[in-house]
């Protein structure tokens, strides 16, 4: 079966966004973390020109609130002008300033569907009034009000739909109640459906498409991050995830610790057990490793080969003592038979480990540098152990370890 993407669908990592791909969305709407992932996104794509938008819909209400000052002062009492400025302008006003919130996701759907709403009834108010006064020249704001909620006020499909289902029910029952002509009534009924029709079938496609783009977009962001073999997070990643959290550790005056694992006697394995038993090897140490460090910013990847780096911040003593001690204990009971390891009967692991507080003279590299000294010193001391650097840090000169001075001026 081919993908949306293109991909042969059996060739894609089993990940959320690959998962609702295969299965499709007709009814616009994905898993219940994906919905609200894509949800966010898409308010944070559009809120740009949603704002544009909505200063242009006040710029449009205040000037329709002038032109029936204007044209209908004296035959309706300047309702329908003082509706458009005491009621339209502030909610729109309203729905720009939550649009800065901080708490724009949560808020800005439900006001701005709560908005769309009083803005469309205010309109139906308006033009009631002006039918029962005789004027039915007012009609086309209606329209214009249900192609603005559709087109462009970043709602999504569902939203949209409910908020001008709302204001059109609204129109028709106001309509019959007040004895509309019939003529008048019929042409604007279906105007106004036929409106909402247009409106739904093009937000649908719009909407339909912006998701199946969410969705690549995020497979396509997981597999550059990912490492193939075992899924987790791969060195481009590691990079990037040291570099800034060497950054945020200096800011907050914190530790940040890197441990190196690496796997004892891994080529004898190959060797012993072939190339395709030490990819499964590779895959189960991954998972392990992972299920480890699970604080929310612990941070696990394939450093590369059969060597792996965790990264925690905001590291103690003891948690790098209690990490390290957990993934040895957990190696152990995988109990994965290697009958060529000098060290054991089964699989192991050395880890180097260091940990410091970033000082602006430094660089995350010499973290790194070491972390593979400790490495290597755990692999020198007879492997299937941990060593731990942290006062060394102080007293090592090495060429990476000290930052050089056009890096930090750079950085
Ligand atoms: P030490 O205890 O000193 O770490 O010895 P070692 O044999 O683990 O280290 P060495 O660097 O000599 O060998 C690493 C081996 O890891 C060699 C390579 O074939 C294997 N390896 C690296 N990447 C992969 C991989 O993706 N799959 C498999 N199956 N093996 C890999
Ligand atoms: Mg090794
Ligand atoms: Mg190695």
């Amino acid at each position: 079966m081919i993908s949306p993407t293109g991909f042969p669908a059996e060739e894609l990592p089993d990940l959320p966004y690959s998962r609702q791909l295969k299965t499709g969305f007709p009814w616009l709407s994905f898993d219940p973390e994906l919905e609200l992932e894509f949800r966010r996104s898409h308010l944070d794509e559009t809120l740009r020109q949603v704002r544009v938008n909505l200063v242009l819909a006040i710029t449009i209400a205040i000037a329709f609130s002038a032109m029936e000052a204007l044209v209908l002062g004296r035959t309706l009492n300047r309702i329908p002008s003082m509706i458009h400025i005491l009621v339209i302008v502030p909610v729109l006003l309203v729905v720009l300033a939550v649009s800065f919130s901080p708490h724009r996701h949560r808020l800005y759907p439900p006001l701005t569907i709560a908005a769309a709403t009083i803005y469309g009834l205010s309109e139906v108010v308006i033009q009631i009034i002006a039918s029962s006064g005789g004027v039915s020249i007012l009609f086309p704001s209606l329209v214009l009000t249900a192609m603005y909620v559709y087109f462009m006020a970043g709602l999504i499909f569902y939203h949209a739909l409910a908020a001008n289902v709302i204001f059109t029910f609204v129109y028709l029952a106001a309509a019959t109640a007040l004895e509309v002509p019939g003529r008048e009534f019929g042409y604007n009924a279906v105007a106004i459906v036929a409106a909402n029709l247009i409106g739904a079938s093009v937000v649908y496609m719009h909407e339909k498409t912006s998701r199946m783009r969410f969705l690549e977009a995020g497979l396509l962001r997981e597999m550059v991050a990912r490492d193939g073999l075992t899924g987790i997070q791969n060195r481009r990643m590691f990079d990037q995830h040291i570099q800034r959290a060497w950054h945020q550790a200096m800011r907050q005056e914190e530790r940040v610790a890197v441990l190196l694992a690496d796997i004892d006697c891994f080529k004898d394995y190959n060797d012993r057990y072939g190339h395709q038993a030490g990819d499964e090897c590779l895959r189960a140490v991954a998972h392990c490793l992972t299920q480890c460090a699970r604080r929310p910013l612990d941070f696990v990847a394939r450093y590369g080969g059969e060597e792996f780096a965790i990264v925690l911040f905001e590291a103690s003593r003891e948690y790098v003592a209690e990490v390290s001690t957990r993934i040895q204990r957990s190696i152990a009971e995988l109990n994965i038979p290697h009958e060529a390891s000098l060290v054991a009967g089964r699989l192991t692991l050395s880890i180097g480990a260091a940990f410091v507080v970033p000082s602006p003279t430094r660089s995350h590299e010499g973290l790194i540098q070491l972390a593979d000294e400790a490495l290597y010193s755990a692999k020198e001391q007879g492997r299937n152990r941990v060593v731990v650097m942290e006062a060394e840090y102080h007293n090592l000169k090495t060429g990476r370890f000290e930052k050089r001075r056009g890096q930090q001026m750079a950085s």
